[in-house]
């Protein structure tokens, strides 16, 4: 690249731990008046609490589920035009958070979520305010204009203006009760943003920078987290890399590992942190240049070789599925024919086709 580039970051962002003790404060500084609160049942008994502390808070959505479906979008729809809300909270996971951007962006307008999500009609001009507090350490979703929610089996992600969060609540003690295999799968998740960010197509020096230190704060402390999901600082950590890895690809975009996990996750139901994982080293090798040995320096490796020595150390560690076997039947030509039409694998730095891709699926075979 030349040394032109464009950056920006809107969302207003409070870090801490315990800062989620300052929510109030957040609606009235946003002059939020009436919000709808969108999580999952993790968090459900907390939101009733939340409710009777913050009036601002008119109703809740407590159902969100893993790869969130467009009925909960439509439902929290109804809530925010049943009370008038002028904001949506999304509190959880990615799934969570996706869930009030969406509803936050259809809410202003009058038809079914159906009619957006199929493109039928154009989302409204003006989303509600979005609100998002992060509880798994993965995603970035609190900084990005992108939600990802399924319809059915087919899970589709949209990047739109309108799903832009207005201020991002990071509290890591709210990610103290994440399992252990969610602490591993989201944090390979963050990790894949990172990658994919510094080697995307449409990288720049500023998001370069924030993925390498979320690739250092990764792999310094996943492995304690994922051991004790008590230590706070490890826990604090990875919610400040999973922050800095957001805002690594949220310009940038991700590239060929998320393209992969698409057919991975909606074929054989894996998990979106583990379906990236599952090609994450794959791409790393593929991937390997001096850019990305600059970040593997930075990170404290000797080098691309043995970052994705550590990302398979990492899956292996928590029983991750690593070869294709693990999941079953797996038609390969179909797989890759899959993965090289996703519009991602344009962002790849290395032209991947069918033939490359089924190359790289036989050596995971
Ligand atoms: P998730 O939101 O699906 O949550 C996984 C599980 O962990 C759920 O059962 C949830 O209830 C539980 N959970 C969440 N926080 C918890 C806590 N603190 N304690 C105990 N349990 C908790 O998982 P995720 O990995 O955070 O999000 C995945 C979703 O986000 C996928 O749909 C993925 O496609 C999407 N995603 C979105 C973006 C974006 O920019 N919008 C980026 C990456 C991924």
């Amino acid at each position: 690249m030349g040394n032109d580039f464009f950056y920006a970051q809107p969302v207003k962002i409070w870090f801490g731990d315990g800062c989620f003790e300052r929510l109030g404060e957040v609606l009235d500084e946003l002059k939020v008046r009436r919000a709808v609160l969108v999580c999952g049942r993790h968090f459900a008994g907390e939101a009733q609490l939340l409710k009777e502390k913050l009036p601002a808070i008119c109703a809740i959505f407590s159902a969100v589920e893993p790869n969130p479906q467009l009925s909960g979008v439509a439902e929290t729809a109804r809530l925010a035009r049943d009370c008038q809300a002028d904001a949506v909270i999304g509190i959880g996971g990615g799934s969570a958070m996706d869930t009030a951007k969406y509803a936050a962006a259809i809410a202003p307008g009058d038809a079914e979520a159906e009619q957006y999500y199929h493109g039928a009609l154009p989302l409204p001009e003006k989303a509600l305010s979005i609100i998002c507090v992060p509880t798994t350490a993965g995603t970035g979703s609190e900084v990005t204009q992108v939600s990802v929610i399924s319809n059915g089996s087919e899970k589709r992600t949209t990047n739109h203006p309108s799903f832009m969060p207005k201020a991002a609540v990071v509290d890591p003690l709210l990610t103290l009760s994440v399992s252990p295999y969610t602490t591993m799968i989201t944090g390979l998740d963050a990790m894949a943003h990172a990658l994919e960010g510094c080697w995307s197509r449409n990288h720049q020096p500023i998001t370069d920078l924030l993925a390498a230190e979320a690739v250092r704060l990764i792999l310094e402390n996943l492995d304690t987290a994922y051991r004790d999901g008590a230590a706070k600082e490890a826990r604090a950590a990875l919610s400040y890399a999973s922050l800095l890895a957001g805002l690594s690809f949220a310009l940038p975009k991700t590239a060929g590992c998320h393209a992969c996990s698409y057919p991975l996750s909606e074929n054989w139901h894996l998990p979106h942190g583990e379906a990236c994982a599952f090609t994450l080293d794959s791409f790393v090798r593929i991937n390997a240049d001096d850019r990305l040995e600059t970040l593997c320096r930075k990170a404290g490796l000797s080098g691309t070789k043995a970052l994705a020595d550590r990302i398979r150390a990492f899956k292996q560690e928590a029983g991750l599925k690593t070869r294709l076997a693990d999941l079953g039947e797996v038609d390969i030509p179909a797989l890759a024919s899959a993965c090289a039409v996703h519009p991602l694998m344009q962002n790849n730095p290395v032209r991947m086709d069918e033939a490359a891709l089924e190359k790289m699926f036989e050596a995971l075979a």
